[in-house]
């Protein structure tokens, strides 16, 4: 199997390099925050209790994630591979996903991590929010805590995996077509 993590800051491109690679290479994509938004709309219990970390930009609790993810993995029989975008966002999170993998006797091929400028991140935000509908994309003050929730909980997530020598870093700036071939070239070489 082959199975990517996609990482980043909010408004790295995550989703929108997401969707390239899954038609590319056949795989699963399993957005958390698609998937939190999802209940949200559907007015689920699950959903009722992320908005209230949601909106304010800060973390749905591992405990609630681990379990969600979980759900979604196992309900794919035989797939060529996922790619987790959104996920894992915190070391429990990895190391559960570890687990998780290896129960299915598979493992995380590579973390593909997008690197952006913070001063870009905002200016991608911003735009966002005239069209993605997202409350949390709306309001600088929570676009400016979704980024220190990221430096300050998920950024280490990079450690856990370059210590396992699984970490590419993939420059950010440029033409979505540019980054997506510099994807296409990290996951090829690491195939
Ligand atoms: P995203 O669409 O990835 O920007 O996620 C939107 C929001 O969903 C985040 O700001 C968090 O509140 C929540 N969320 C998504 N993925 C996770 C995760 N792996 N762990 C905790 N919260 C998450």
């Amino acid at each position: 199997m082959l199975n990517i993590v996609l990482f980043g800051p909010p408004g790295a491109g995550k989703g929108t390099q997401s969707e390239r690679l899954i038609e590319h290479y056949g795989l699963v994509h399993l957005s958390t925050g698609d998937i939190f938004r999802f209940h949200l709309k559907n007015e689920t219990e699950l959903g009722k209790l992320a908005r209230t970390y949601m909106d304010q930009g800060h973390l749905v609790p591992d405990e609630v994630t681990i379990h969600m993810l979980k759900d979604e993995v196992t309900k794919h029989s035989n797939p060529k591979g996922f790619i987790f975008d959104g996920f894992p966002r915190t070391n429990p999170q990895a190391e559960a996903l570890d687990e998780l993998l290896r129960e299915l006797n598979t493992t995380i091929s590579v973390m593909l991590g997008l690197e952006v400028p913070e001063e870009e991140l905002k200016t991608r935000l911003k735009n966002r929010a005239l069209s993605s509908g997202r409350a949390d994309d709306a309001d600088p003050e929570i676009i400016a805590n979704r980024i220190n929730v990221y430096n300050r909980e998920t950024a280490p997530v990079k450690a856990y995996y370059a210590a396992q020598d699984k970490y590419v870093a993939i420059d950010g700036i440029g033409s979505i077509d540019s980054i997506t071939e510099r994807l296409f070239a990290a996951i090829d070489a690491r195939k």
